[in-house]
């Protein structure tokens, strides 16, 4: 398997820390708002990544944190008058929904920043201690850059550069840096912040601190595999990797993954220029697997451009790997009910072989298997592995029908929704509707009445009534239960 690597810029084989393990960290979102669907995609892709590893006999451990302190999670709490974690908890719970929509499966470890402070006091005590971070007068710790020859690694740049670079940007407050380019651990509080006690000052940890000190604790000194979408690269990453190696003594992530960038309408999605998405908004006109197939259509490396015309062709090759797989579905449970013959047209009770052409069938359906793993051994190339599984549908609508064994039907349709599988990709047409998602619709008709929109809220009423959920406006608020 080979991965392409951000920190020597190359593909290299994945030589696991420890034989059948992968110890793999995700950088998650940070909890002020509803997720967007730039937020989804490192969602997607390296939750694909971890279910290929699973597919391929790893175990995996899969952490990713939410971002439960920052500035955007302190405004909105002033703004509507509660405590940050109100804040935090509530988007965090929303954000799982999201998850359940797109069919992420929960990390091993969802660790939140504000429940690991006792973590980041000890590794930045530690840094102190060895001389790569200090405290200036007003009580802020910053990380002595100079200290860690190595700084700038993973961006490749040039500690030289960065700091002629940072000497032309003043930051009020910052006075007390030693130099241009070093970084908050640690900062005072403002009044009506989070703060926690420390031996420095009152304050609240800087956003990078809470990623290596989780990272430790939940994966160990060293790890695998370490990602994130490529804005975090720098200074995100590269400042992890200077806390974790100076903190620990050993290199921190063998591997650095990088997804690209979602625009939409070819530009920077931004709320200023109106082209702004959350998941929620999208899971109102589409069912969040066309989102995730759409993902998954591009190479997770290059840049996505989100249009509707292209929503529109993800939903097209879905539904026709969803027809191809319910006519499997259908021909098995036909075949189950017949009496079952052999190739000699004797019944017999048994499982009808194949026949010679089936065989040829399956070799073929092999060979496509074979192309599909090399297509994601060759750094997750997932436009490829699709394409591999449009050939197997291919496959299976020209080759099958009522004359067909039950073994070669039951063989394309385990072949097809195992593939699928590790994409996230559900075959099924009339998928189990999770609570999750209904739960979402009903937020989004909530939204919807706020907001006046109450065409949109009727039609989101009728698309729950379809699905056979009845909605009940109680003084506690919405109840459902299907019919
Ligand atoms: P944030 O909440 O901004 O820290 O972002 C959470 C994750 O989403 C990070 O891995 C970001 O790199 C990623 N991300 C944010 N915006 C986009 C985008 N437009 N396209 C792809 N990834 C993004
Ligand atoms: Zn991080």
């Amino acid at each position: 398997m080979k991965i392409f690597n951000t920190l020597s810029r190359r593909k290299e084989e994945f030589v696991p820390l420890e034989p059948g393990k992968v110890k793999m960290y995700v950088c998650g979102p940070t909890v002020y708002n509803y997720i967007h669907i730039g937020n989804a995609r490192p969602m997607i892709v390296f939750d694909t990544v971890r279910r290929y590893f699973e597919y391929k006999g790893y175990e995996v451990n899969f952490v990713s944190n939410f971002t439960d302190v920052d500035d955007k999670i302190i405004n909105r709490a002033l703004e509507e008058g509660v405590d940050a974690s109100v804040i935090s908890e509530r988007f965090i719970a929303e954000c799982k929904k999201d998850m359940a929509g797109l069919n992420v499966k929960p990390a091993t470890t969802h660790p939140q920043a504000t429940k690991e402070i006792e973590g980041m006091l000890d590794m930045i005590h530690t840094l102190i201690e060895n001389g790569h971070a200090y405290v200036a007068a007003d009580g802020t710790v910053y990380f002595r850059t100079e200290s860690f020859p190595e700084y700038g690694k993973l961006s490749h740049k040039n500690l030289d550069e960065l700091q002629s670079g940072f000497r032309e940007i003043k930051v009020t407050g910052e006075e007390g840096k030693e130099d241009p380019a070093d970084f908050v651990l640690w900062k005072p509080k403002k009044e009506g912040e989070p703060y926690w006690e420390s031996p420095w000052c009152e304050g609240r940890p800087g956003w990078h601190i809470e990623c290596s000190v989780m990272a430790k604790r939940y994966l160990g000194d060293e790890i695998d595999i370490h990602a994130g979408g490529e804005d975090l690269i720098f200074p995100h990453h590269e400042n992890e990797i200077a806390q974790s190696e100076c903190a620990n003594g050993k290199p921190f992530a063998k591997y650095w993954m990088h997804n690209g960038f979602l625009n939409i309408d070819n530009k920077k999605m931004s709320k200023s220029l109106g082209n702004f998405f959350t998941v929620r908004e999208i899971s109102e006109k589409y069912d969040l697997q066309v989102l995730r197939f759409f993902m998954l259509s591009a190479h997770y490396r290059s840049p996505l451009n989100f249009s509707a015309d292209l929503m529109e062709a993800s939903k097209n090759g879905l539904e026709r790997i969803r027809t191809a797989a319910g006519k499997l579905a259908e021909l098995e449970q036909k075949a189950a009910g017949a009496p079952a013959q052999d190739a000699a047209g004797r019944a017999d009770g048994s499982e009808t072989a194949m026949s010679a052409a089936e065989q040829e069938n399956t070799a073929a359906a092999k060979e496509l298997i074979a192309k599909f793993e090399a297509a994601m051994d060759d750094d997750f190339n997932t436009a490829d592995a699709v394409s591999a599984i449009f050939e197997l549908v291919k496959l299976a609508n020209s080759t099958t029908d009522e004359g067909s064994s039950t073994a070669y039907v039951s063989y394309l349709k385990e072949t097809i929704e195992k593939l699928c599988g590790v994409m996230g990709i559900i075959t099924e047409t009339k998928h189990e509707t999770l609570d999750s998602e209904i739960e979402a619709m009903i937020e989004a008709r909530q939204a919807a009445r706020k907001a006046k929109n109450y065409a949109l809220a009727d039609e989101i009423r009728g698309r729950l009534a379809e699905m056979g959920i009845i909605l009940e406006d109680t003084r506690e608020g919405v109840k459902w239960r299907k019919a």
